[in-house]
C-alpha cells in the first residue's frame, strides 16, 4: 500500500472508526475516506440505552474520536452520505450525493439496523426502535413521568430502556414472546433473576405473549394481543433484534451468509474488500464455528486485526467475545458463548443482586456471566478463554478465590 492508495471506509461506526485509526497507527500514508449515512462523527451506541437516555450523558460525550483527532489523523469524513454501489471491476464506489470515488481497498463496516415489527400498526406514530442517536433522542422525548410505555422484546436493549423508563416514573410493560427474557443469551436462572429484579422495580414483564397488532388512529394507542386483550400505550418501543446491513455486499457479489463472510483476518471473498463489526460473519476456532457478534469489543478488535492484515501484518482474529449490559445499579458482564452448555454453576446466590454463573460443557468452562462482580470478571474471562476444566464445587465456592483456580489451570 503506497501513499497514492485510497481506502474507503463504508460506515462510520465503532468498527469503521477503529479501522481508520489503526491504519494511521500503522503508518498508512494514503487517503482514508470514511463515508457514513448518519450525519454525526462515529459515536458510541451503548450509552443510547443507558446514560444518554437517562440524561446523564449528552451528545457531545458520545463521539468515539472528536473532529480534532480526525483532522490530526487525516481521516476525511463524509457524513449524511451513503455508499450506494461498489463496482469491483472499475474499483469505484458510488455515493448517494452522486460522486464516484476510486478506491484501492474498502472496509465494509456497515453495522446493522433495528429489525422492524412485521405486524399491522407498526407504522403508527410513537412506535419507535433504538439504533441511532436520533432514535434515542426520539425515545427520550417519550420518557415523561406518568406516560404508559410498552416495550416489545425482552432482550438487552428492551430491558435497559425499561429500567430507565420505570425510574423516570412511567408505567412500563415488557412483552416477550419467548417463555423468558434474554432467552438467546443466558441460562433460565439468569433470565429469572432479571425478570424478578424488573418486577421488583415496578416493570410489568409478560412472558410468552403473542401480539396481533398495534392499534391507534395516527399515533399508537395500544397493543392488541392475540387473545384479544389490549394494553394501552402512549408509546411503543420495538426491540426485537438487528438485521445486518449486507445489501451493498450482496449487490457487489461478495459472499454473504448471516453477515458478510470474512476469513480470520477480516478479508471478504474479494481480497481488496475487508469487513468487521456487527455486519461481519467470521470463523472462530475458539467458538467452534462461524459467528456474527454484535458487541463493541468485537467491532473494535476485529477492525484492528483487519486493518493490520491489510497493512501486511496478518494475525488471525479469535479473541474471547464479551459484552456488558447495565440495568438499574446492576452491571451484567458476559464472556464466551453458552450455546450447548450442559451444566450451570452459580457462584453466590441469584437471590442477591450480585453473583456469577459459569456455563460448563463436558466439564469445561465455555462461558460466564457476572452480575455486579467487577473484580472477578477478569479472572472469569481467563477461565473461559482457557476452556478450563474446574471442579464445579470449587467454582461454586466463594471461599475459593478465582485467582487460585486460574493459577491451578495455568490460564
Ligand atoms: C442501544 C444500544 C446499546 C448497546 N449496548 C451495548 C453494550 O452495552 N455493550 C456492547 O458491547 N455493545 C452494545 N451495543 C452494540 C454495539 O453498539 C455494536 O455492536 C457496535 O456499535 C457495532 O459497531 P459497527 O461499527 O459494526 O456498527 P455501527 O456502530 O452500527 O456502525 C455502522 C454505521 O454504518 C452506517 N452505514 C450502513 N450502511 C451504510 C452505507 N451503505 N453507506 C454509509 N454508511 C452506512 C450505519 O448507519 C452506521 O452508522 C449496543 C447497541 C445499541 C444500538
Amino acid at each position: 500500500m503506497n501513499a497514492d492508495s485510497t481506502v474507503v471506509v463504508v460506515g462510520a461506526g465503532q468498527a469503521g472508526s477503529e479501522f481508520a485509526a489503526e491504519l494511521r497507527t500503522l503508518g498508512f500514508e494514503g487517503r482514508v475516506l470514511m463515508v457514513g449515512d448518519e450525519a454525526e462523527l462515529p459515536y458510541k451506541r451503548p450509552p443510547l440505552s443507558k446514560g444518554f437516555l437517562t440524561g446523564a450523558m449528552t451528545a457531545d460525550q458520545l463521539p468515539i474520536r472528536n473532529a480534532a483527532v480526525h483532522e490530526k489523523n487525516r481521516i476525511e469524513f463524509l457524513g449524511g452520505v451513503s455508499v450506494t454501489a461498489i463496482d469491483r471491476a472499475k474499483k469505484t464506489v458510488a455515493l448517494s450525493d452522486g460522486q464516484s470515488i476510486a478506491y484501492s481497498k474498502i472496509a465494509l463496516t456497515t453495522g446493522g439496523r433495528a429489525r422492524p415489527l412485521p405486524l399491522p400498526g407498526a407504522q403508527l406514530a410513537n412506535v419507535l426502535s433504538l439504533r441511532s442517536m436520533a432514535d434515542a433522542a426520539a425515545i427520550r422525548e417519550q420518557l415523561v413521568e406518568g406516560r404508559r410505555l410498552v416495550i416489545i422484546g425482552g432482550g438487552y436493549i428492551g430491558l435497559e430502556i425499561a429500567a430507565v423508563a420505570v425510574k423516570k416514573g412511567l408505567t412500563v410493560t415488557v412483552l416477550e414472546s419467548a417463555p423468558r427474557v434474554l432467552a438467546r443469551v443466558t441460562a433460565p436462572e439468569i433470565s429469572e433473576f432479571y425478570t424478578r429484579v424488573h418486577r421488583e422495580e415496578g416493570v410489568d414483564i409478560r412472558l410468552g405473549v403473542q401480539i396481533a397488532a398495534l392499534i391507534g388512529d395516527t399515533a399508537v394507542s395500544g397493543v392488541q394481543l392475540v387473545d384479544g386483550s389490549i394494553i394501552n400505550a402512549d408509546a411503543v418501543i420495538v426491540g426485537i433484534g438487528l438485521i445486518p446491513n449486507t445489501e451493498l455486499a450482496t449487490a457487489a457479489g461478495l459472499s454473504v451468509d448471516n453477515g458478510i463472510v470474512v476469513d480470520e483476518y477480516g478479508q471478504t471473498s474479494d481480497p481488496d474488500i475487508w469487513s468487521a463489526g456487527d455486519c461481519a460473519n467470521r470463523p472462530s476456532a475458539m467458538l467452534g464455528g462461524r459467528v456474527r457478534l454484535e458487541s463493541v469489543p468485537n467491532a473494535m478488535e476485529q477492525a484492528r486485526y483487519a486493518a493490520r492484515a491489510l497493512m501486511g501484518q496478518p494475525k488471525a482474529y479469535d479473541e474471547l467475545p464479551w459484552f456488558w449490559s447495565d440495568q438499574y445499579e446492576l452491571k451484567l458482564q458476559m464472556c464466551g458463548l453458552s450455546n450447548g452448555y450442559d451444566r450451570l454453576v452459580v457462584r453466590g446466590s441469584t437471590a442477591n443482586r450480585s453473583f456469577s454463573a459459569f456455563y460448563l460443557k463436558q466439564g469445561r468452562v465455555i462461558a460466564a456471566d457476572a452480575v455486579s462482580q467487577l473484580r472477578d470478571f477478569g479472572m472469569m474471562k481467563k477461565l473461559v478463554a482457557a476452556r478450563a476444566s474446574v471442579a464445579p464445587e470449587r467454582l461454586a465456592d466463594e471461599a475459593v478465590p478465582l485467582k487460585e483456580l486460574v493459577a491451578e489451570v495455568g490460564a
